[in-house]
């Protein structure tokens, strides 16, 4: 597969979620001449983003503060994640909110006008605010709106297979335009991955089927460490089949109750009950599954029944819709099966609080990226916050950096690789097909890196896995066409879920405590004396995996050594 086309901009961005499509924003807002190109694997509004339910943090009402915000997040987090980068978030959340309302976002309101705010999980106030139960799809049709408004060009249904870095510094990146399946070289000075989740590595999940985590692989595969990537958040209520029951139903007065008919979150959070944060709540979901109090000893119920249809109707319309296509229930009148599911990356791309990586011209920012906001454990309506404002900063950095900088030429040797490379992929024809191989990544690592982990079951998973990316090397792409070679696009897909899949495994096994999502049966206490630390993991120059550990930023918030909700 040869470099047909090159195109040249001033900034690259790869993704058009709430984080992409804020970059672009904020750059050409700041300077309209600058050349921005947003590239996606999909239309931007089918973008993950648009899936989001529940709602957008911000500490807005009189009996508030972003200080209250930002102790939450903290404590949410079990002390893990960077209370600089979290003050950031916080503190320019309000602003974010009113920006939003500007460009035409169109948020909840009370009676007398204001911006109306529900009760979300690990938050002592009402700080979430929401568009019905549709926030995310209302916010990335407002963006992309605004975007296309700009001087804003946007490649969409291109597939970026690879970064391309020379003497330290980012020259451009590969891209296939899947229509035609031409191989495009997309220059730039600089580039902010803005790709989303990984979701996916685990199968069935909340997430969508493109958040296999291409971007957090890319940065990886180019030197960049990743951070913190045994912390994969599970929601507590999934549909029986992964769909999300947004935290929000919970947030309006929703009950969890057990085949006895007992609330029991009491046993478990006595002071917040079902609005603890989500390691909490989906811990115990599957202790009382375990323990015979499920129904059919496979799922709770989430009972909304006392909210009334009036309630339902207005403020979780969609809710009420999804439990009545995918669950054949009407929550009006009968509660909703439900039992955790799959749902948020907390690790990523090592960022500093300007979203700068270590390599010179390459940024990130949302849920590829690591901040670290969300630490151990991620509260609900704090991601879609981080995409928007870590997004505008990422703009405002990269419009900084390419200031007084020309474009970096290219060897040309450095294409020819790439393109020897999906050539040899595409011309193989005698090995494995992908999709047995992607089941058993998926198996191995709901196996052995789920809710509860231990020494023994990760072994084994790691062992899995380093089998599974043996043999990916001889994969098979049985499609050898060109126009929307979509069975190519699973398969590249597939080697960046394994490459974060050994990430996932190997800072999981090193870390013998347990925080956050991060549970292990073999260490079940938190431990701050030996692991109040970020994972680093980043290949070093024989392409061998190092892990190694970096000081959590603590300013105001002392760690506590337990954390009770
Ligand atoms: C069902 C669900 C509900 C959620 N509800 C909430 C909520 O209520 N509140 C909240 O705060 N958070 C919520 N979240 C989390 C939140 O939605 C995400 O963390 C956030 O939207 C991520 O935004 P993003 O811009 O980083 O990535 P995304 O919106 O996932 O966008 C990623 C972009 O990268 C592009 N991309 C990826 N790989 C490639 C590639 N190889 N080539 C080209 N393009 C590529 C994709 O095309 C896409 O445009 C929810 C998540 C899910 C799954």
């Amino acid at each position: 597969m040869d470099v047909s086309k090159i195109k040249t901009h001033d900034v690259l961005i790869v993704g058009a979620g709430l984080a992409g499509l804020s970059a672009a924003l904020e750059i050409s807002e700041m300077d309209p001449a600058v050349n921005v190109a947003v590239i996606s694997k999909v239309h931007p509004v089918r973008s993950h983003s648009g899936a989001a339910q529940g709602g957008i943090n911000a500490a807005l009402r009189f009996d508030d503060s972003w200080k209250g915000h930002l102790y939450d997040t903290v404590k949410g987090s079990w002390f893990l994640a960077d209370q600089n980068a979290v003050r950031i978030l916080c503190s320019e959340a309000k602003d974010v909110i009113a920006r939003l309302d500007k460009y035409g976002a169109l948020f909840n309101r009370n009676e007398d006008g204001t911006i109306a705010q529900r009760a979300f999980g690990g938050q002592s106030r009402k700080r979430t605010c929401f568009i019905a139960d549709k926030t995310g799809h209302n916010l990335l049709y407002t963006l992309y709106e605004q975007a296309m408004k700009r001087n804003i060009t946007i490649y969409w249904e291109y597939f970026v297979t690879s970064m391309l870095i020379e003497d330290g510094a980012f020259k451009g990146i590969t891209a296939i335009d899947l229509m035609t399946g031409e191989l495009n070289y997309i220059q730039g000075k600089a580039v902010i991955l803005a790709t989303g989740g990984a979701g996916r590595i685990y199968g069935q999940s909340s997430n969508a089927l493109i958040n296999t985590g291409d971007g957090i692989a890319l940065a990886f595969r180019a030197g960049i460490a990743v951070k913190d990537m045994e912390f994969f958040q599970i929601h507590p209520t999934g549909l029986l089949n992964g769909i999300l029951i947004t935290e929000g139903a919970r947030g309006e007065g929703g009950y969890l109750i057990n085949k006895d008919g007992e609330r029991f979150m009491k046993n478990y959070a006595p002071k917040f009950m079902e609005l603890a944060p989500r390691d909490f709540v989906a811990r115990s979901i599957h202790l009382e599954i375990q323990a015979g109090r499920g129904i059919e000893n496979e799922y709770v119920h989430l009972d909304l029944r006392h909210l009334g249809k009036e309630k339902i109707e207005s403020r979780l319309p969609q809710i009420r819709e999804i439990a009545m296509n995918f669950a054949g229930v009407d929550p009006v009148v009968e509660p909703i099966p439900i039992r955790p599911t799959v749902h948020y990356t907390m690790g990523g791309i090592d960022v500093n609080n300007r979203t700068q990586t270590e390599i010179t011209g390459v940024f990130a920012a949302g849920e590829c990226s690591c901040v670290s906001v969300h630490g151990a454990n991620r509260l609900g309506g704090n991601s879609l916050l981080e995409a928007v404002v870590f997004g505008f900063i990422s703009g405002r950095e990269t419009l900084k950096f390419i200031q007084n900088r020309g474009l970096n030429t290219i060897s040309k040797s450095l294409l020819t690789t790439e393109e020897q490379r999906l050539s040899a992929l595409l011309s193989n024809s005698n090995g494995e097909k992908a999709a047995p191989l992607r089941e058993e990544m998926e198996n191995a690592m709901i196996t052995s890196f789920g809710i509860f982990r231990n020494e023994n079951l990760m072994q084994s998973g790691l062992i899995k896995l380093l089998e599974l990316q043996k043999r990916y090397a001889n994969v098979v792409v049985e499609d050898k066409g060109k126009i929307f070679n979509l069975d190519l696009v699973r398969v590249l897909e597939l080697g960046y879920m394994l490459d974060l899949a050994r990430i996932i495994a190997m800072g999981a096994l090193a870390r013998k405590e347990s925080r956050g999502a991060h549970f292990r049966e073999d260490y079940t206490k938190m431990d701050n004396a030996n692991f109040l630390k970020h994972t680093l993991v980043r290949k070093d120059e024989s392409g061998a995996l190092e892990i190694s550990y970096k000081a959590v930023n603590i300013e105001d918030i002392k760690p506590l050594e337990e954390i009770r909700y």
